[in-house]
């Protein structure tokens, strides 16, 4: 089943997530250190890609598919500048479809319509 991490918030804990498990990475909450906070990114992706969704329980609702744009809109939620999160989010897709050239073509389109719309200033 295909992954992602994603960033969650849900009342008083913030961070990042499995998209498929209970997995989850809070972010500190005293963390306003630029520095801090891409390293603190990093050691998340890192733990993300060791972690074994069997080990964790299932989500009750998996956000299957949750929605390319929703996902590089995320990130720029969280400071990103649009190029790099949707950058970052045809990465990651690409690593989960890694056996679905299909997915990726989509995602691809996606990546390229949601730049359009921005250039165009329609988001
Ligand atoms: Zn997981």
């Amino acid at each position: 089943m295909a992954r992602w991490i994603t960033w969650t918030t849900q009342e008083d804990r913030r961070g990042w997530a499995c998209s498929a498990c209970s997995w989850e990475y809070p972010v500190p909450s005293l963390l306003n250190d630029p520095e801090a906070k891409s390293a603190y990114d990093r050691l998340a992706h890192a733990k993300f890609a060791q972690h074994d969704c069997a080990s964790y329980a299932k989500k009750q609702d998996p956000s299957q598919d949750e929605a390319f744009s929703d996902r590089v809109r995320k990130l720029i939620a969280r400071g990103y500048k649009p190029k790099d999160a949707v950058d970052l989010i045809l990465q990651e897709v690409q690593l989960e479809y890694r056996n679905q050239p299909k997915a990726v073509e989509k995602a691809r389109a996606e990546a390229e319509e949601f730049l359009r719309n921005l250039r165009q200033g329609r988001i």
